[in-house]
C-alpha cells in the first residue's frame, strides 16, 4: 500500500496503517514466541536486528513470508546460491552443483544471467548489518595470521569492498538457484566453506577448488574470488530469493528421493 505524506493521511489511512502497524507487531511476537521454542531456526542477529531494533522500517510481507517459512517443516528451509563469474569461467558448475545435490538438497529454482551493479549492490545490503559484519570478519581475518589490515575501520573496509564485489560480480554470467532442504542454509554454508578459500577446510568446495587469499586480493586491489555466494541465515536466504526471483520462477515438486529422506516411516524394501 502507498504511503501518503503525512499532511495528506485521512483518519482512514491513519487508521489502516495503525491497523497494519498492530498486525506487524503481532507477527514478530508470534515469530519471537516460535524462535524461543525452535531458536534453530531463527539466527541470533535476527532477533537483535529485525526485532528489537525501533529504527528499522518493517516490511510486514517480508515477516509473514519468513514467519510462514519458519513454521514450515524443516525441509522446506530454501537458500540462495549463486555461482559467480569465475565458477563459470573455471567450467565448475557441474561440480557445484552435484555436490549440493548429494547432500540430498533439491533444486527448485535456477538460472543464469549477467547481473547489474545496481542489483548486486543492492544483494548485498539487504542486511543492514552486512558491512559492519563483513569489515569485521575482514580485519579479524588479517589479525589471525598476524597481518595489519589495510584499514582499522569495517566501514571502510567494506565501502571500498563494494566497489570491487559489483566489478567482479557484473564481469560475466552468473547462475543463480534456490536450494532446499533440512538446514539448507547451514548446510549449503558448510559445504561451501569459508569466505577466503586459503583458511577455507579443506573438503569444502571454495577450499578445495581454489586458493586465492585476502592477500593476494588486497595486493591486485581486487574482490576474492571465491566461486559461490551463498546465503548466511534464513532471513538473508528469504530476502535475497526474492531479491533475485519471482515466485512463478520457483517450482514445487516432489522427488522420489524425498521419501528416503524424509518419510517419518518407511515401508520395507525387502521383495
Ligand atoms: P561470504 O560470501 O562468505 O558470505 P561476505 O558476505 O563477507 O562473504 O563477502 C562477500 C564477498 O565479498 C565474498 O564472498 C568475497 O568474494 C568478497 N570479499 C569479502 N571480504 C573481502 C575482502 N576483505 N577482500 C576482498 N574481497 C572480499
Amino acid at each position: 500500500m502507498p504511503v501518503l505524506p503525512t499532511t495528506h493521511r485521512t483518519p482512514n489511512h491513519r487508521e489502516s496503517e495503525s491497523r497494519q502497524d498492530a498486525e506487524c507487531g503481532f507477527i514478530k511476537r508470534k515469530m519471537l514466541e516460535h524462535a524461543v521454542l525452535q531458536s534453530k531456526l531463527l539466527p541470533e542477529p535476527f532477533i537483535k536486528i529485525d526485532l528489537f531494533n525501533k529504527n528499522v522500517k518493517y516490511d510486514c510481507d517480508r515477516f509473514r513470508s519468513i514467519f510462514k517459512a519458519m513454521q514450515q517443516h524443516p525441509k522446506f528451509e530454501r537458500t540462495l546460491v549463486i555461482i559467480k563469474p569465475d565458477g563459470i569461467q573455471r567450467t565448475l558448475i557441474g561440480e557445484i552443483i552435484g555436490r549440493y545435490e548429494r547432500i540430498g538438497l533439491k533444486l527448485i529454482a535456477m538460472k543464469m544471467f549477467v547481473p547489474t551493479a545496481e542489483m548486486i549492490e543492492k544483494h548485498y545490503t539487504l542486511d543492514p548489518e552486512w558491512r559492519r559484519v563483513t569489515g569485521e570478519k575482514t580485519i579479524k581475518g588479517y589479525h589471525d595470521k598476524g597481518l595489519v589490515p589495510p584499514e582499522t575501520d569495517p566501514l571502510e573496509v567494506t565501502r571500498k569492498l563494494l566497489k570491487k564485489l559489483s566489478d567482479y560480480m557484473t564481469s560475466g554470467p552468473v547462475i543463480a538457484m534456490i536450494w532446499q532442504g533440512s538446514h539448507a542454509v547451514k548446510i549449503v554454508r558448510k559445504i561451501t566453506g569459508g569466505t577466503e578459500p586459503l583458511t577455507s577446510d579443506v573438503g569444502t568446495i571454495r577450499g578445495d577448488y581454489v586458493l586465492d587469499s585476502y592477500e593476494a586480493s588486497d595486493n591486485d586491489g581486487r574482490s576474492i574470488r571465491n566461486l559461490i555466494h551463498a546465503s548466511g541465515s534464513v532471513k538473508e536466504a528469504e530476502d535475497e530469493i526474492a531479491h533475485w526471483f519471482g515466485k512463478d520462477e520457483i517450482m514445487n515438486y516432489k522427488l522420489v528421493s524425498d521419501a528416503i529422506l524424509y518419510d517419518a516411516k518407511l515401508d520395507s524394501k525387502l521383495q
